[in-house]
């Protein structure tokens, strides 16, 4: 018999992150740092204590409860992920049904929309405003009026860095009728968290990583926070034993560090604001070619007069970052990549002037 795939499938393309091998990596937004040496030192007794002919604990207890030890939440209000991807997968096939619309806003993070389509829902895709703002308003009404069964948008936004206040995503929240599903995988860079207060409204889960501040990505572990009754359906809906005892364990003795992860965020935002200031020179010595977003997140935004040949000139000398259109997103690296990457955009516009 031929066997046919089923048009959903034919569609797919596998994920593709940049494939060749640079000298400098600032395109998938990961820490720059290695593991702080407090977890290095712990990090063979952790593995010792790992029972590998063992299933994992299913719900990642001690994960968990130190997950919302470092945020100060209710462990309760607490879901493990394998990374935050699986989150929005077990999200989009469990809390929604064939046919409902999803609400992304765009230009936002694009596994919202893939793992939305997965699922067979409709995807509305709704532009944002002057600066890549999001207007509460207007995305109440449009999610209302298409009877959106979710809304979901990163805060602050992968990939612009512009951060929306705590009253505004509140504002959301509050006005959707459906569930809002919050991405703050950059918000350990910024200041507006809604993890606190995340259990106590209905209609939210809100997601966190430790892909990014904590330097966890090879381990992928993420989590979701919500109110008892989405928590419960969320565990119910996971696989089993979707985090492994390896991440388990590691995952705990780095969130036990407080002091080495704030020690981390801020090297990261030291680099962060030292690439700013980089872009906005070659802004100020280009005019009119580079126009740059205040970072609130670890990566520079910006938007580059010719940017598909900008791209192609730093690939061509071995360094990747990321470009959507007119736009490129660096992420904040070592000083020396920073300087690098940035002295190669300088050289590129001085070839043209
Ligand atoms: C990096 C990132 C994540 C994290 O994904 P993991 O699967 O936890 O590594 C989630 N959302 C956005 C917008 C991101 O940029």
């Amino acid at each position: 018999m031929a066997y046919e795939l089923c048009d959903k499938l034919k569609k797919l393309t596998p994920y593709d992150p940049a494939e060749g091998t640079y000298r400098i990596r600032l395109d998938a937004n990961e820490s720059f740092l290695p593991l702080p040496d407090e977890v290095i030192e712990k990090l063979p007794k952790v593995i010792e204590r790992v029972r590998f002919n063992r299933y994992p604990d299913p719900l990642a207890s001690e994960l968990c409860f130190d997950f919302a030890q470092y945020y100060r939440v209710d462990p309760q209000s607490v879901t493990a992920g394998n990374g935050s991807d699986e989150l929005l997968n077990i999200i989009a096939n469990s809390f929604l049904q064939r046919g409902e619309t999803v609400l992304t806003l765009a230009p936002d993070f694009s596994m919202y929309g893939f793992y939305a389509e997965l699922a067979e829902c409709r995807c509305v895709r709704m532009e944002k405003g002057e600066g890549f703002r999001i207007d509460p308003d207007a995305v109440i009404e449009r999610a209302n009026q298409e009877h959106a069964a979710m809304v979901i948008f990163s805060n602050p936004c992968n990939p612009t860095s512009v951060l929306l206040d705590r009253d505004s995503v509140r504002k959301i929240i509050r006005g959707v009728n459906g569930l809002v599903v919050l991405d703050e995988a950059y918000m350990d860079f910024a200041d507006a968290s809604l993890i606190r207060e995340a259990d106590r409204y209905d209609n939210l889960i809100l997601l966190r990583t430790c892909s990014k501040v904590f330097g966890l990505a090879a381990i992928r572990l993420g989590f979701a926070v919500a109110n008892p009754t989405i928590t419960r359906a969320l565990r119910a809906a996971k696989s089993p034993y979707n985090v492994n005892s390896i991440t388990q364990a590691i995952g705990s003795a780095v969130l036990s560090e407080p002091e080495a992860a704030h020690r981390a965020l801020e090297q990261i935002l030291i680099s962060r604001r030292s690439l700013y200031g980089m872009v906005r020179e070659l802004a100020e010595k280009y005019p009119g070619k580079i126009n740059v977003i205040e970072p609130q997140t670890n990566f520079v935004f910006a938007r580059y007069e010719d940017a598909g040949e900008l791209f192609e000139f730093l690939k061509k000398n071995a360094m990747i970052v990321r470009r959507m259109g007119d736009y490129l997103r660096i992420t904040a690296g070592r000083n020396h990549e920073n300087v690098e990457v940035t002295q190669k955009i300088d050289e590129f516009y001085a070839g043209r002037c």
